[in-house]
């Protein structure tokens, strides 16, 4: 893509009220725009990190048998009434239409999966499913101060699974974990990226988060010094030793909750009457999990732990481009470059603006794509093009016959 046909521009300065860091540099590098507290419009750069990032977790959730589906924003209240949470839920969304019918804008799907499963399910033999969406969900965050962390409107991958025994419902939990972990690991925060123990509420013993460790964090995680298990600071007041190790040496870190997996067993199965007969004819209670991702968060995350004081330091699966093509001077081997690489499927950002070099090298910086390449006429003369990756200082001038057998080669 050219720059000079994005409609979006850079922008110096971060709108004042908003304090957050990842919000600053995506708004300041035209990911993201702000249309008031807690939610965003994904602009054409964002975009293409999102779709990233969700190409990545859909792939794993059909590894573990998600079937993708699209469910409804707009919800009916009386499955929020059948569940008790039209009255117990603080961060419902509730609207009224003209002829004064109320209604639900979805914080979460279980009252819209639960009957949907049940209209098309009849028989043991069906089970156990799993379908999962990418959708957009609401809910009224008192505080929204986190960017894109915490949106009052925000997309969600959320997973659902249906089993007949307490065994399926379990291995299906590890099978999830897996998964979990591949995401995290293939978007780059795996490092920093823990399986917390936190408490499952009263239908479950324990569910867990997955906690990014980062100064940004709401969360508090206490994490055993000795074997590495995390537990949430609010579970760690029922267990002075560590669960695992029995060790008792904790460090605090704060932590972002990126994504949260969760035996429902059969609290949303019970309200709509959802049983099936087993192969002896006896009526058993359909059991549930429910696994979280929100989109916006986990890029949100990605930004708070790589950035510098200059900007974005995007991993490279999730950056919008591989490498950001920059032409100081009128030159037509940059524009070469650019349809060599494209040609070989390499994506890449040109910048051919009329801009100095000092705007478009602070652009890049602030832009984060993880090679830059400048194409001057003193590159030229040294031979080619100067290279340099975003995490480091030292640039090299490499032949342009040599550029795409070397970036294909650092995948
Ligand atoms: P939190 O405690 O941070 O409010 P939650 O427990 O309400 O999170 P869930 O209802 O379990 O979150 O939602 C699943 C996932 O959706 C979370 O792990 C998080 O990644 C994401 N998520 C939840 N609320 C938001 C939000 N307001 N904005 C963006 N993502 C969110
Ligand atoms: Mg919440």
């Amino acid at each position: 893509m050219k720059q000079s046909q994005l409609f979006t521009k850079t922008q110096k300065d971060a709108p004042k009220d908003e304090p957050s860091i990842n919000a600053q540099l995506l708004i300041r590098a035209g990911y993201i725009d702000k249309l008031m507290a807690g939610v965003y419009t994904i602009l054409p750069l964002g975009l293409r990190v999102m779709k990233k990032i969700e190409n990545i977790i859909r792939e794993e959730m059909n590894i573990i048998g998600g079937q993708e589906i699209f469910m409804p924003t707009l919800q009916p209240k009386e499955n929020w009434m059948k569940t008790g949470r039209w009255k117990t839920m603080d961060d419902l969304y509730k609207v009224k239409d003209g002829s004064d019918r109320e209604m639900a804008l979805g914080p979460t799907h279980e009252e819209i999966v639960v009957p949907l499963a049940q209209k098309y399910i009849n028989s043991y033999r069906d089970f156990p499913f799993y379908a999962y969406q990418f959708q957009n969900k609401f809910r009224m965050e008192l505080r929204s101060k986190s960017g894109i962390l915490r949106g009052r409107e925000f997309i969600m991958k959320d997973l659902y699974s249906f089993h007949l025994t307490e065994e399926d419902l379990d291995a299906y939990y590890e099978k999830a974990t897996k998964a979990y972990e591949n995401i995290f690991h293939r978007t780059g925060i795996g490092e920093k990226t823990y399986r917390t123990f936190a408490s499952g509420g009263s239908f479950s013993k324990y569910s867990h988060e997955y906690q990014a460790v980062t100064p940004a964090g709401e969360d508090l995680i206490h994490i055993c010094n000795k074997c590495e298990l995390a537990v949430n600071e609010e579970i760690k007041n029922e267990t002075e030793v560590c669960p695992n190790c029995k060790g008792n040496d904790f460090r605090k870190e704060k932590a972002i909750e990126v994504g949260n997996i969760f035996k429902l067993n059969n609290k949303f199965t019970v309200p709509f009457g959802f049983k099936i007969k087993n192969e002896r004819g006896e009526e058993r209670e359909v059991l549930m999990g429910c696994y979280g991702i929100g989109l916006g968060r986990l890029m949100g995350t990605i930004v708070e732990i790589f950035h510098d004081e200059k900007g974005i330091i995007w991993p490279e699966s999730v950056a919008p481009f591989k490498i950001h093509l920059i032409s100081l001077g009128k030159n037509k081997e940059a524009e070469e470059i650019y349809n060599l690489l494209r040609k070989n499927n390499i994506e890449v950002l040109f910048d051919d603006r009329e801009a100095t070099a000092g705007q478009k090298f602070a652009d890049a910086d602030l832009l984060g794509i993880p090679y830059r390449a400048v194409v001057s006429e003193k590159s030229l003369q040294a031979g080619g093009v100067e290279i340099k990756k975003r995490n480091e200082k030292e640039s090299e001038i490499i032949k342009i016959e040599k550029l795409v057998e070397r970036l294909k080669k650092e995948v």
